[in-house]
């Protein structure tokens, strides 16, 4: 897919910001943990290979979902460790172990799975996952880990790692993180052998329960300049978003009193008014539930009217402004600002998935 450079819609990303987000999170976590930047499904947006060679000299490594996002990063010269948190699938290892990358192993009966292939296993470098309450993937029964790492080191395989995930480290009730915690403390007690780098800590972990990083953590969320838990708990220090969604106004009418605006003809002018259109439409992530929130134009509030297209939105303006003038989605306007998280709360989801879902269709811009 071709990002669409030639109209006005653009997410500028902060590569500083990014970068100052994960020197934040380190300078409030103790010197010694290993920090992963988390850039999975590009970044959570924002690029997967501009924020990997930004940072690549501030972290220990990358944490990707696939193989795929893994080798994007090995294709464009990122010669650090890479962890696969998902699972990998037995017949790609070949091509784990020709790009060095390090792969979770969740369960007994992947190992058996994987066993069966004939590759170098002693080439091989894994992290344990352990499912301390997630219910995703990971090993939840202390013999079939013990057993799995047995079989893992007699075909040679280095196993650098085990690490568990938290459900609820962005929650203000703590009673399930702490449940959690407890299951993968008394896990690490019972094997026989516990691999030298131990880590839980997503964002919020980092964030809310430093004083529970074992020696590593996962920087997602943070990296990008938001707060993990949307509203719910304070950030316990500044973090500054590192993506605006820009705009601009590409048509400009005055429509009489009683005039529809786009499909369904679900709004009606009751008055004279000014409505703008802008080239962003629910096939950029702008989702059709969008109507009837708002964008900035010179730091005032302007209303999504009407339903959000494919490519276009309709929005009713103050006054007449020229074309070209530029409108702003997700940042900063004037003394004004709309957060991701903003986004979110109307959209009744979390800001995480705002950024995801903003599509290749457009472009990513480059500053600080
Ligand atoms: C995505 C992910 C992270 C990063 O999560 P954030 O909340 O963005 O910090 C860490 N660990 C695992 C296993 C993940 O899947």
């Amino acid at each position: 897919m071709i990002s669409s450079l030639h109209r006005p819609t653009v997410a500028k990303i902060d590569l500083e910001a990014i970068t100052a987000n994960i020197e934040a999170v380190k300078a409030h976590i103790p010197a010694d943990k290993k920090t992963y930047a988390v850039v999975k499904a590009n970044a959570y947006g924002h690029g997967a290979v501009e924020v990997a060679k930004r940072v690549v000299d501030l972290v220990a490594g990358f944490c990707v979902s696939n193989v795929d996002e893994a080798l994007e990063l090995r294709q464009h010269g990122i010669t650090k460790e890479i962890l696969i948190l998902g699972v990998v699938m037995p017949e790609e290892l070949d091509l784990v172990i020709a790009n060095d990358l390090t792969i979770a192993v969740a369960s007994l009966d992947w190992v058996h799975a994987a066993l069966k292939e004939t590759i170098a296993f002693k080439k091989l470098h894994v992290h344990i996952k352990v499912d301390s309450g997630m219910g995703r993937i990971g090993f939840r029964n202390l013999d079939e880990t013990n057993q799995a790492m047995r079989l893992l080191r007699d075909a040679g395989v280095e196993i650098d790692g085990i690490f568990t995930h938290f459900a609820t480290a962005d929650e203000a009730d703590d009673g399930k993180f702490n449940q959690q915690l407890a299951f993968f403390k008394d896990f690490l007690a019972g094997l026989e052998q516990v691999p030298a780098l131990v880590h839980a800590s997503n964002s919020a972990t980092s964030l809310w329960h430093s004083q529970t990083i074992f020696n590593a953590v996962r920087l997602g969320i943070v990296c990008y300049g938001l707060n993990p838990s949307g509203t719910e708990l304070a950030l316990p220090y500044p973090l500054k978003p590192a993506l605006q969604l820009e705009s601009a106004l590409v048509h400009v009418k005055k429509l009489e009193a009683g005039q529809d605006v786009g499909y369904g003809a679900t709004y009606t002018s009751q008055e004279e008014q000014i409505i703008g259109t802008l080239p962003i439409g629910y096939a950029d992530g702008w989702t059709r539930d969008m109507q009837g929130f708002s964008v900035l134009v010179e730091g005032q509030l302007c209303p999504i009217v009407g339903r959000v297209s494919m490519d276009q939105i309709t929005i009713r303006l103050p006054k007449a402004y020229p074309l070209g003038t530029p409108v702003v989605l997700i940042g900063n306007s004037g003394a004004a600002s709309i957060s991701a998280t903003d986004v979110a709360s109307y959209r009744g989801t979390i800001n995480y998935e705002v950024l995801c879902l903003l599509s290749d269709r457009i472009p990513r811009q480059y500053g600080e």
